[in-house]
């Protein structure tokens, strides 16, 4: 960029035009474009300029091109469409209802850009109808269910939709009275920026909704420190200003932030930007995404070793695996065994359960772990009779005390 800031020359004024095929990408060779396309007629390939502006077009290992130009090692078949089974815990058309107080609400099936990483890449197949435009029934659902405190706003981006029609979605959420916290799991803050900057009424529909007893939480979305650009801090403040609570959740992701000193600086501008680090997920085994996947203690190692370098609010996140039966952290580890506790579970009774393994190099997921040492469950869940293992194990009764 020749000493210019990283999109400095986007004006809060302009326009950010998305680019959809790999032949708007004019710093790509030809041969690259022509390898390229092969993989986006199997994964959907989109960016925009401003986003496209902020990679280094001379570095093939620039990890901000890892982000979202295509690889042709996607096309290598490697894990599942859907790694943590979310569509089993879908209970009205758009909406997952997994854990007791929180409800997904799938509410477009777009992006700022697409991740090359994604794990919802299944989104964005034609056929693929998880998502939907009709929101009455998933409002329903939510109306019916008084343990809803928390619905997240996901997909895709919401902040891709028109304002109007994100602010009828969130005047409907928030006319339910036990629905407290609204979140919006969006990347628009690294992707695009002038998305918040330029559209004074999506600030003020924040400022309406998140109210003092009840927050709109923005869940962003930053992977790397160089997405923090002048206009993305700005867009911080302006929707900090508005009312919104910001943390940040990321995967650790070969090649853009699985090194502990970059993940180190990722967490320290979080912090200084007053963003809280939320969750560090481990990578799910999702199709075409081998090359961006570290084996689960690798990348362990790397979160407790960017952490080092932090204070102690730019460590916050934890670790952990969105596995189909619940959110599993992965809380330490020693040469024979790597320990796990569920944060969240499927099965509420699973919650806070903690499971000894013994140590598997090789594994990039908790289903990869096959010698259970040691299980507890939280006082006055012991003895739960629990249908089965919800991974499917031998775990045996006597080993569970009270934790
Ligand atoms: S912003 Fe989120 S949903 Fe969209 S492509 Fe990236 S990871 Fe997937």
């Amino acid at each position: 960029m020749s000493g210019q800031e990283p999109g400095a020359h986007f004006t809060e004024e302009l326009t950010i035009k998305y680019l959809t095929r790999i032949d708007q990408l004019k710093r790509l060779s030809q041969e690259e474009r022509l390898s390229l396309e092969e993989v986006t007629r199997k994964f959907a390939f989109r960016t925009n300029e401003y986003y496209a502006s902020l990679i280094e077009w001379d570095d093939p290992d620039d990890p901000i091109r890892k982000v979202v130009i295509p690889d042709i090692r996607e096309l290598e078949e490697w894990g599942a469409l859907d790694a943590s089974s979310e569509k089993t815990y879908t209970v009205a058309p758009g909406v997952q209802h997994k854990y007791p107080q929180t409800a997904l609400f799938l509410v477009v099936d777009v992006c700022g850009s697409f991740c090359r990483f994604c794990f919802r890449k299944r989104l964005f197949f034609n056929e693929i109808d998880e998502t939907v435009r009709d929101y009455s029934q998933g409002i329903d659902y939510i109306r019916n269910h008084p343990g809803i405190t928390n619905v997240l706003l996901t997909g895709g981006d919401p902040l891709i939709l028109a304002t109007s029609r994100l602010s009828s979605l969130i005047a409907s959420l928030r006319s339910i009275e036990h629905v407290k916290i609204i979140r919006i799991g969006s990347k628009m803050v690294a992707f695009n920026p002038h998305r918040i900057l330029n559209d004074p009424s999506l600030l003020e529909m924040i400022r309406t909704y998140s109210t003092s007893e009840k927050r709109i939480y923005l869940m962003a979305h930053f992977n790397h420190p160089r997405e923090f650009t002048p206009q993305a801090i700005e867009a911080l403040d302006r929707l900090r200003d508005a009312g919104a609570i910001i943390v940040n959740q990321t995967p650790i992701i070969r090649g853009i932030n699985s090194d502990p000193d970059v993940l180190t600086e990722l967490f320290r501008k979080l912090s200084f930007v007053g963003v809280a680090p939320y969750y560090v997920f481990q990578c799910r085994p999702t199709l075409g995404n081998r090359h961006f996947e570290l084996p689960l203690e690798e990348a362990y190692e790397i979160f407790e070793r960017a952490k080092v370098g932090c204070s102690g609010l730019a460590k916050r996140a934890r670790f952990v695996m969105s596995h189909a039966t619940g959110k599993i952290e992965v809380v330490g580890r020693t040469s024979e065994a790597v320990y796990f506790k569920y944060h969240q579970a499927a099965h509420p009774k699973d919650v806070g359960r903690f499971m000894v393994f013994r140590s598997n190099p090789s594994a990039f997921w908790f289903d990869d772990y096959e010698e259970l040492i040691e299980d507890c469950r939280i006082a006055g869940n012991e003895n739960e009779d629990l249908p089965s293992s919800p991974f499917g194990k031998n775990i045996s009764e006597d080993s569970s005390v009270t934790g």
